[in-house]
């Protein structure tokens, strides 16, 4: 008998033994790092001489390791391995499917120290954060298992007479996966794992600022035996090979998550038919946010401080869910902009490794100079009062900043910063805070802080993001729980961790028999 689906429980560090599985699995992973891992295309490990080099971003002098670095040559075999595996891999029960996600997620249970270690050091997050991560990866993994078990009944149909009916699911093809680099694992191993269970086989193409990570989950894919070619490990550049395989005539879907302007370039390269291509492509994409918590006058203040700076600030601001404008009814503005202020400056900034931190550094030199310049755009449309510099410059290290008296047209209130600053906006009174909150091109999540129930109420029906939270933080979606993912600009209305998820990676086949 399966055991029902629950989320993974998060390791509680205060208590010694795992502080010491921790510190225990930083330490032997400090022993591998600067270790080379190769392409694996069709279950061959296939080495270039171009390299991906990922850097500790606490301290860049630290390399995590190397990658090979896929050319178009490579991608076209990578494509080519994925096509001849799905000859055989679309016609593997669901069941059979299924059976490697569940091995993979007991494998990565045990390993569950390890996995956050390589997180810790490849992307700059707190242990917390990085458990997190590896949680969420094992939800998935266990989460879409079992609901390819419950898709393997198919679509029921409308008996009819002197016929025999039935309606199933099959896969689409070859798929191209392009997670993004603030889940390396969680979201990889999900968008990987939704695809190859519904029948699919894959091209694997991480992020190239944690390539680590990922090739950490190819090994647990090969570990599982998996069937060469269903998932082709691929790191490379988006434009080396990312164009190439987008527009590649035998590329039947493409599960993106990332940046705005990267999905909309893909989702209009996809739509480009090209010769040799039989189908309309699909695109899955999750994009970005620019997400908001409401703070009515009848809000319990100090709850709604700590969730505007755990959403503003865990992880660095570096999720699509991150609160990055806090919209405050005027009566409790003052009171709230100083309780933000005081709980900011209280973080602790370091080394990701340092279980006493709060927050690390950002990913790389371009996010560190990209949010240096909305802070200093931020001091020109209001006044900050936390943060605002940089910290220690051996790593990606910037002060969590809090702009206040931001107006809800400025930049700082309309862009997608992906760091650790948000902007505090002034609205006069709660209808007006909606107003601003829907005031954005984008629609992913968004929280409101209110006692009153006829408030409450109207957020769930006027306030526009595809995951909205009441009184509590705007971060932190669990699988199956909060099925995650936005609208308008924010992406294709898809829901990673949601019922109805690995229906976008397959197709219906309705059969009628004569009897
Ligand atoms: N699912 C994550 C959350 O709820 C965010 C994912 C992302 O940043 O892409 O916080």
């Amino acid at each position: 008998m399966l055991v029902e689906y629950k989320n993974e429980a998060l390791v509680n560090f205060s208590l010694p033994e795992n502080r010491t599985a921790m510190e225990q699995e930083l330490a032997k992973i400090a022993t591998l790092k600067g270790r080379h891992y190769p392409l694996v295309i069709g279950g061959k490990k296939i080495d270039t001489e171009a390299r991906i080099t990922s850097v500790n971003p606490s301290n860049f002098e630290e390399v995590i390791g190397t990658t090979a670095r896929a050319n178009t040559e490579l991608a076209e075999s990578a494509v080519q391995s994925a096509l001849s595996a799905f000859a055989e891999w679309q016609y593997v029960s669901p069941e059979e499917r299924a059976r490697y996600l569940f091995k993979a997620a007991a494998i990565m249970r045990r390993k569950k120290f390890e996995f956050s270690a390589w997180l810790v050091e490849e992307s700059g997050k707190n242990w917390v954060e990085a458990d997190a991560d590896t949680a969420e990866a094992i939800d998935f993994l266990e989460y879409y298992a079992h609901q390819m078990l419950q898709y393997a009944a198919g679509m029921p149909v409308v008996p009819n007479a002197g016929e025999q009916n039935e309606c199933f699911y099959i896969p689409l093809g070859v798929g191209l996966i392009i997670p993004p680099w603030n889940f390396p694992l969680a979201i990889l191993a999900g968008m990987t794992a939704a695809a190859i269970v519904t029948g699919n086989t894959v091209i694997m193409k991480p992020a190239s600022t944690t390539p680590i990570i990922a090739a950490k989950l190819m090994e647990l894919w090969e570990e599982v035996s998996l069937p060469p070619g269903v998932v082709n490990f691929l790191p490379g550049s988006g434009s080396a090979i990312g164009d190439y395989l987008v527009s590649h005539p035998k590329i039947r879907f493409i599960n993106f998550t990332g940046s705005k302007e990267v999905g909309l370039r893909i989702n209009k390269l996809a739509a480009d038919v090209v010769p040799g291509q039989k189908w309309i492509k699909r695109v899955v994409a999750e994009m970005g946010g620019k997400d908001a918590i409401i703070v009515d006058s009848e809000a319990d203040i100090e709850d709604a401080a700590n969730g505007i700076v755990a959403s503003a600030f865990g992880f660095q601001g570096q999720k699509c869910s991150a609160c990055s404008r806090a919209i405050i009814v005027a009566d409790v503005y003052d009171e709230i902009v100083a309780k933000v202020a005081a709980k900011t400056k209280a973080l602790k900034m370091g080394p990701a490794s340092d279980p006493t931190i709060n927050m690390g550094p950002v990913i790389d030199k371009n996010a560190y100079g990209k949010i240096l310049e909305y802070i200093e755009i931020g001091k020109s449309e209001g006044r900050i009062v936390a943060g605002g510099v940089k910290g220690a410059e051996n790593g990606y290290f910037i002060e969590p900043t809090v702009v206040a008296d931001v107006d809800s047209k400025a930049r700082v209130a309309q862009e997608e910063i992906f760091g650790p600053v948000v902007a505090l906006i002034k609205a006069a009174d709660y209808n007006q805070a909606i107003a601003i909150a829907n005031d954005t091109e984008y629609g992913l999540t968004g929280a409101v802080y209110s006692k009153n129930r006829t408030k409450l109420e109207k957020a769930r029906r006027e306030f526009h993001v595809g995951n909205l939270y009441l009184n509590r933080k705007c971060t932190g979606a669990l699988v199956g729980v909060h099925p995650f993912g936005g609208f308008n600009m924010s992406g294709t209305d898809s829901k990673a961790g949601g019922a109805d998820y690995l229906l976008l990676f397959m197709q219906a086949k309705s059969v009628a028999e004569k009897l």
